[in-house]
């Protein structure tokens, strides 16, 4: 197998560490930068990166967008081609790095990640979820960012249940990594052992450290920015999704499918999509549900806020979800299956 991979050039992570921010743009020769963010988080910190960039000389405009789908992209693009920009920074939680990524890949800009909050584990990584004009999700594979700037300062004040969704996943990669192993041996896929092992190292970073992520601090919340940047790496190793996407991802997509009208996030799903494929994978599911509860994450339908039937459902067609191999095979769950795996696990009533 030929490991062929690009990284970021620049990451920052600790308290403060958004005042680097032009010190790294400079770096990058970048005078002029469109910072996309949502209007929320706008209203809290869009002060206080504008003293960042017009204290270190550097000229900005925003872009607000209020969802990440492909029209709040091309507002995006636009405002790229017209303001002369070098590079896009993608500031907030997970929807506007989306947003920034995908506009600085198509529009061949440097893309700066700053997140705001660790909903999910895309703030190293080069892949995109977005919404497609269906609403239904749609991923996409770009180029890792140039920088990351991660300040545990600001992370650490983001709203808890989006926090909880990052850890749920990051957990996530106890299945994605087995599912990526099975491929290997079943398909003979072509996975860098690294990227795996990256991948599960972040899983178990989270895990073990689960009492202290949990009170949200800055010292938990470092420690939850580190998983996520070792598990974005693993994926800019891999050049693929791959070692962080697995089953539990099929699921989560497959319920947004079903159930459109679900109000939980990303994060949220694949957690509960874990405990259901551990299960399947005849690994500690009971550990994983455990670790979720630590952190204050649902590890149920009704937590969760949708009907039994649309676990039932998904669980019964995420294998088809994507051209993926994993531990629901070709054909998948049958919907007796299912329910008894949801049941068991307590997924559903
Ligand atoms: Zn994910």
């Amino acid at each position: 197998m030929l490991i062929n991979f690009r990284l970021p050039y620049r990451g920052i992570v600790g308290s403060g560490a958004l005042a680097k921010l032009p010190e790294v743009l400079e770096e990058l020769s970048c005078k002029k930068v469109l910072v996309v963010t949502d209007p929320n988080v706008y209203s809290i910190l869009g002060k206080r990166i504008s003293e960042v960039l017009s204290g270190g000389g550097v000229t900005y405009e925003f872009s607000l967008i209020e969802d990440s789908n492909l029209s709040f992209v091309e507002k995006a693009r636009v405002a790229v081609r017209r303001g002369d920009i070098c590079g896009v920074v993608g500031f907030g939680g997970g929807r506007p790095i989306d947003v920034a990524k995908y506009a600085a890949y198509l529009e061949n800009r440097v893309f700066i990640s700053v997140p705001t909050a660790i909903s999910h584990d895309g703030m190293a990584s080069p892949t995109v979820s977005l919404k497609d004009p269906e609403g239904l999700p749609l991923s996409v594979f770009t180029r890792p960012p140039r920088a990351i700037i991660a300040d545990t300062g600001i992370i650490s004040k983001a709203p808890v249940r989006l926090l909880r969704s990052g850890f749920g996943d990051i957990i996530g990669k106890y299945t994605s990594v087995r599912d990526a192993r099975l491929a290997k041996v079943i398909k003979n896929e072509d996975i860098s052992e690294i990227s795996l092992e990256l991948a599960y190292a972040a899983a178990e970073m989270a895990a073990k450290n689960v009492d202290k992520i949990a009170k949200f601090d800055q010292e938990g919340v470092s420690i939850l920015v580190e998983a996520a940047l070792m598990s974005g790496l693993a994926m800019d190793i891999a050049n693929s999704s791959r070692p962080c996407s697995g089953s539990e991802h099929m699921f989560s997509h497959a319920l947004d499918k079903v159930y459109p009208e679900k109000k939980c996030l990303h994060g949220e799903q694949v957690g509960i999509g874990t405990i259901l494929m551990a299960y399947v994978h005849g690994i500690d599911w009971k550990r994983i549900k455990m670790l979720l509860k630590t952190i204050g994450a649902p590890t149920s339908a009704e937590e969760l806020g949708v009907p039994s039937e649309a676990v039932i459902e998904a669980l019964s067609i995420a294998h088809r979800m994507r051209k993926r191999y994993t531990i629901l095979g070709d054909t998948g769950l049958s919907r007796e299956a299912a329910k008894r795996i949801a049941k068991e696990t307590g997924v559903i009533g």
